[in-house]
């Protein structure tokens, strides 16, 4: 691997444990990790390098209203782009490269999480989103995310933190030796047919579902999240088979809570993945909603609905009023 470091960030601990970690990679030193990221630029071995970088900019910004449970939530970014390469991400044309960054300043990342918490209602839950930029839990290997970050959100009584993932190594988590108060694993699930296809490199059905239960069995707070729904053709049967598949393997009634989604692009951000992917199937079996969003049309989200409501009841949809 290449791993192209900001001399900025030479000296953190971080760096030296991924340093550390990668002994046998090409080490290139840059001054700036944007003269690399904010390039149209492939690496000449086509595989993603990565930038180790410290974050100078915000790393805290707002969700939009109702995002998620909560009112209130923020996302924040510890790493950009992804170990996995799902086709449908927006990390795809959100990026002119798919080189990984990882800023590893995390005491300057946790000072600015915790001055916006200092400024919210301590009278409500405030949701802190960390899966946004990237598969945090995938990219754990890179990052030691789970290792610095759990830890910190522990400290407060009326924030959580969601790490999102496709991925089923829970070894940061176990290795962690608590059960955290503040933080869920949300577990995106799709049928493995789908995985195939659409979500590569990421972990399988059998797999997720395995790591599912071993943190269920020690107590950690666990969600899924079922998302992104895709409308491919015969999407009723397959989701009808997977629905009973979840059912049969996973204890429903042991699970937190339980969300889905369909895809969901705005419109500027539709047209630049189309653009740059137009033999994407399923981008072509999306519209443009009354909402200007482009997603599945209502009927076709009705029936993933209904669908996901007889798995769990208190499923939450996302973004439907
Ligand atoms: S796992 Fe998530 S962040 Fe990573 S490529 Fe897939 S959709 Fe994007």
């Amino acid at each position: 691997m290449i791993i192209y470091i900001e001399k900025q960030a030479l000296e953190y601990e971080q760096t030296k444990k991924i340093i550390e970690k990668f002994k046998n990679s090409s080490i290139i030193y840059i001054d700036n990790y944007k003269n690399i990221f904010d390039k149209d630029y492939t690496n000449l071995d086509s595989k993603k390098a990565l930038i180790i970088a410290k974050l100078n900019s915000n790393a805290v910004s707002e969700a939009p209203a109702w995002y998620g449970h909560t009112k209130s939530a923020f996302f924040f970014k510890t790493s950009l782009n992804c170990i996995f390469d799902c086709d449908y991400c927006y990390l795809k044309w959100a990026f002119k490269n798919e080189n990984m960054v990882v800023f590893v300043n995390y005491d300057d990342i946790k000072k600015q999480i915790k001055e916006k918490i200092d400024t919210l209602d301590k009278n409500e839950i405030h949701w802190f989103y960390s899966s946004d930029y990237s598969d945090i839990l995938g990219m754990d290997v890179l990052s030691n995310f789970s290792s610095e970050f759990v830890h910190f959100f522990e400290q407060f009584d009326n924030v959580k933190m969601e790490i999102r993932t496709k991925s089923a190594n829970i070894k940061p988590l176990l290795d962690l030796w608590f059960i955290p108060k503040n933080t869920e694993i949300a577990f995106s699930l799709n049928p493995q047919i789908l995985i195939d296809k659409y979500e590569k490199a990421t972990s399988s059905l059998d797999a997720r579902i395995e790591s599912i239960n071993k943190l269920l069995s020690i107590w950690f707070k666990v969600w899924i999240r079922f998302l992104p729904l895709l409308p491919v053709k015969n999407y009723e049967e397959i989701y009808g088979d997977f629905v009973e598949y979840v059912s049969k393997n996973i204890n429903m009634c042991d699970i937190n809570s339980t969300f889905a989604s369909g895809l969901l692009y705005t419109k500027k951000d539709y047209n630049k993945i189309l653009s740059k992917y137009k033999d994407l199937d399923i981008l072509h079996m999306l519209e443009l909603n009354s909402d200007w969003f482009y997603r599945e049309s209502k009927k076709v989200r009705d029936t993933f609905y209904t669908m996901f409501k007889n798995l769990d009841n208190k499923c939450i949809l996302c973004l439907e009023y």
